[in-house]
């Protein structure tokens, strides 16, 4: 017996379409989550998207791949889109809206408005993408607003992100819930990343050792080895395994973000490194033995 053709969730691609099926949903008494990503979907997302169901009726993801988090030399154009293969994975897993609006939608015309964030925006991305958080949190409270849903999903993998946005919902009065699922892995561990298909079969294996290396830093950490030593060793592993380049390798306070330089508090394990023209970050929670 041939199984029923897939039911693919509709596509609205204006805030005005967007608008009038929430505000359907609403008047029915729904609870309605946004699950925002820049499409090339994979287990990761699908599993914020899971994570959404279970606490709502209704589940809207967007897919905009946003300009103004990229800078001129990063990979904005080269950034895989594939849009067909996306909304027949979000049909799987029972989405009912699809958000893609282009950015002549997002921005317009003399588009003047950004949302900075202190304090949690700086050091680690924020450093070396420099760009980054502003594009980040003013794209993200844009759709928080488009859309107005009771509860956003981001990932942990962007660890720091989900400060940046945790603190603008904040300090705007968005009124939404934030929360976060966490990472998905490979087999070996790598973490899940739309960035990932840029790997070489060679480069993909060097990657690996990323998650090993956070793992067993952590490890140390939490054993009572100095901080600074093990985080030095740890830049010296990564290089050794095969990176070019650590942007950093770094302990902060869970909630607060602030560096630390000794294990006093709930702490996560942050990490950043290229290989080749590509840069995968990492994190993982340090947890006192
Ligand atoms: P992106 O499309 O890369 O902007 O990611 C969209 C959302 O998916 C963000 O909230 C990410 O943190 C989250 N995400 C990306 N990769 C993963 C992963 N491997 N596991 C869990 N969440 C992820």
């Amino acid at each position: 017996m041939r199984s029923a053709p897939l039911k693919l969730p509709a596509i609205v691609r204006t805030v005005h379409d967007l608008r009038e099926a929430v505000s359907d949903w609403r008047r029915e008494g729904k609870r309605i989550a946004l699950v925002p990503t820049m499409g090339a979907l994979h287990e990761g997302h699908l599993s914020l998207v899971e994570l959404a169901l279970t606490r709502c009726d209704k589940v809207i993801v967007s897919i905009f791949v946003n300009p103004t988090q990229f800078a001129p030399h990063e990979d904005f154009d080269a950034y895989p889109r594939h849009e067909q293969v996306d909304v027949e994975k979000l049909a799987k897993v029972g989405v009912h809206l699809i958000f893609a609006p282009d950015a002549e939608e997002m921005y317009g015309q003399d588009f003047s408005t950004a949302v900075e964030v202190s304090g949690v925006s700086d050091g680690l991305c924020g450093e070396t993408r420099p760009h980054f958080f502003r594009g980040v949190a003013t794209v993200v409270t844009k759709l928080l607003l488009q859309s107005l849903p009771n509860i956003a999903v981001f990932g942990e993998k962007d660890f720091q992100q989900l400060h940046v946005i945790r603190r603008l919902v904040s300090d705007l009065n968005i009124p939404v819930e934030i929360l976060s699922g966490a990472i998905v892995r490979e087999k070996d561990g790598l973490a899940i990343s739309s960035r990932n298909q840029y790997l070489s079969p060679i480069e993909r294996t060097i990657a690996a050792n990323l998650n090993r290396i956070v793992l067993d830093i952590c490890e140390r950490i939490a054993k009572g080895e100095t901080i600074s030593s093990a985080l030095a060793q740890g830049c010296q592993a990564l290089l050794q395994a095969g990176f070019d380049r650590v942007d950093y390798l770094e302990l902060r306070n869970s909630e607060t973000l602030a560096p630390m330089t000794s294990l006093n508090a709930p702490a996560h394990l942050l990490a950043a490194a290229w290989i080749g023209k590509t840069r995968l970050i990492d994190n993982r929670q340090v947890c006192p033995q």
